[in-house]
């Protein structure tokens, strides 16, 4: 039985001409994304995506971004802090 490293890869019968390797390259360049315009905010944003800005597609609001949780979190923190104040002002 064969013990010890065994190379499995396989070779390629000739070599790939300078022309057959620069046509398969021939459509690897990377394309210039194109960017629209939100209409909501005016941010640049991919076509048929959600705006991260302002969280709106086609002008319909469509998810909450993280400036939307910050300030939702900040006015529960700022109620929490007003309801504990009504409490000791009551005692
Ligand atoms: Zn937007």
């Amino acid at each position: 039985m064969f013990i010890g490293i065994y190379n499995s890869m396989s070779v390629p019968a000739f070599k790939r001409s300078r022309s057959k390797v620069r046509r398969v390259r021939s459509h690897d360049a990377l394309k210039k994304t194109k960017l629209s315009v939100c209409p909501n905010c005016k941010s640049a944003i991919l076509p048929h995506h959600i705006c991260a800005n302002c969280g709106t597609y086609k002008t319909r609001v469509v998810m909450k971004t993280k400036t939307d949780k910050k300030a939702a979190q900040k006015t529960k923190k700022e109620n929490k802090e007003k309801a504990a104040q009504k409490k000791t002002a009551a005692k």
